[in-house]
């Protein structure tokens, strides 16, 4: 098959290529979250892409959306069932475990990386998308609630998303209150057996709670007039709830109490919140967590208290964009372009432009790469997004000085001594 005539291979659906004209949004997000981490003592943790199927299976939960359907699971060439991590929080637990993270001492780690779920695609909702996430260690008390929402309601503020954001709240109270709550909720389900969608009948066995979820109006009175589990809380839930929101009140952080909030995870307890925002439609969760004290255990482990979050970064960058929030200087383009003006100067250009790079570390500089005439040159230039041209020909090298022309601006070019360029460099280019 000749080459124009085979057929192009494309990318898998639901998976993005992240173009150069969208990462100066990403790395605006990326470089805010990465300092917010380190002013908060949280330190780093990379894993695997790739983890054991058993790992998911057994800690989000058999029954739940992302196992039952949303998992990239298959064989490895020796026969291991693997699977492409959905999040992040079961490979965290893993690792600290293995690495002896948790044994006598606390830990504040955070990660970032891509996340794969066979969902369908839409805005907001990917194949392959890509989450920032914390995940604490030993603390049992709400101080530790309190301090991961507070640094995630930092960064809505460093951000300029945080009017644009809802803290919604619940608690989901010990394992045995939920399991006591649970047998009510399916009796009541019960008794409105004939209100009730196939998904939620389907769950009645299997996951009554997320029923409370379903965004189904059909269900919405029923579900408005069910039994709420903030009314079965065991005494020590209600305690630690009643104290996580002092504590949010007394940072002046603004909350709605959601009874309904119970998350698609099967190891959350007590805490769990939300981050909602209602700019971007249906996808509208842009950070999830809670409490998840059983789950260190269940994948044997000690007991261990965890709290932690993940939020979506598709659907903050797309909300920065939405809202126009990133600021232009994070947008990327380059300050100078440097120009020899024919071949005879390339190689002055290409030392020049090394020398100006140690003298102005900040300076960003594009050499003119690639020959041509000198008015392709310029037109090159023109398309950079410099503000300034640093010509470099036969006259300049031989009077050991540079041409700048200005290329956003009516302004007469100028003649700079080759030793004065970095400091004339330095004026103009102020960041
Ligand atoms: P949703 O209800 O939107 O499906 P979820 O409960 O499955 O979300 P979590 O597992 O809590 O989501 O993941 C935390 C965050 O990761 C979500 O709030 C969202 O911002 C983001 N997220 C989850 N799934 C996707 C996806 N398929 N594409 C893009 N972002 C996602
Ligand atoms: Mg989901």
């Amino acid at each position: 098959m000749s080459k124009s005539t085979a057929k192009k291979i494309q990318a898998i659906r639901g998976m993005n290529d992240l173009l150069p004209s969208d990462s100066p949004r990403w790395q605006f997000f990326e470089t805010t979250v990465r300092q917010l981490m380190h002013r908060y003592g949280f330190d780093e943790i990379r894993t695997p892409i790739v983890e054991q199927t058993a790992l998911f299976a057994r800690s989000i939960g058999e029954v739940t959306d992302i196992v039952e359907k949303e998992m990239y699971t298959f064989d490895d060439r020796n026969g291991d069932s693997l699977t492409l991590r959905p999040e992040g929080t079961a490979s965290c637990v893993r690792a600290a475990m293995e690495n002896g993270l948790l044994y006598n001492q606390t830990q504040r780690l955070w990660y970032q990386g891509p996340m794969f779920r066979h969902e369908r695609p839409q805005k907001g909702r990917y194949r392959q998308f890509h989450q920032v996430g914390v995940e604490t260690y030993g603390f049992e008390g709400p101080d530790i609630d309190a301090e991961v929402i507070l640094l995630s309601a930092r960064l809505w503020r460093e951000l300029g998303l945080l009017e644009h954001v809802t803290l919604e709240l619940n608690s989901l109270g010990s394992t045995e209150a939920r399991a006591a709550y649970r047998e009510k909720l399916v009796a009541y389900f019960e008794q409105h057996h004939d209100v009730l969608d196939e998904d939620s009948k389907r769950r009645l066995t299997s996951n009554p709670l997320r029923i409370l979820d379903s965004k189904n109006p059909a269900m919405a009175e029923m579900l408005n007039a069910a039994p709420q589990l903030m009314d079965h809380l065991d005494n020590e839930s209600k305690e630690h709830f009643e104290q996580l929101k002092a504590m949010l009140d007394a940072a002046n952080i603004a909350y709605v109490v959601n009874p309904r909030l119970v998350r698609g995870l099967d190891y959350y307890c007590r805490t769990v919140f939300e981050w909602t925002t209602t700019a971007l439609g249906s996808q509208g969760t842009v950070c999830a967590g809670g409490r998840y004290d059983g789950l260190v255990e269940q994948l044997g482990g000690k007991p261990t208290p965890a709290v932690g979050f993940a939020m979506g970064i598709e659907r903050l960058v797309l909300l920065l964009e939405t809202l126009n929030l990133v600021p232009d200087a994070a947008l990327g383009g380059c300050d100078v372009y440097l120009l020899p003006m024919d071949d005879n100067a390339t190689v002055a250009a290409l030392t020049l432009a090394e020398q100006l790079r140690s003298e102005l570390p900040a300076l960003r500089l594009q050499l003119h790469c690639g020959g041509g005439s000198f008015k392709s040159r310029m037109k090159k230039a023109d398309k950079s997004s410099a503000p300034i041209a640093v010509l470099l020909g036969e006259d300049e090298m031989a009077a050991n000085v540079v041409t700048l022309k200005f290329l956003r601006e009516a302004r007469e070019q100028q003649r700079v001594a080759r030793d004065e360029l970095a400091a004339t460099l330095g004026e103009l280019v102020s960041h």
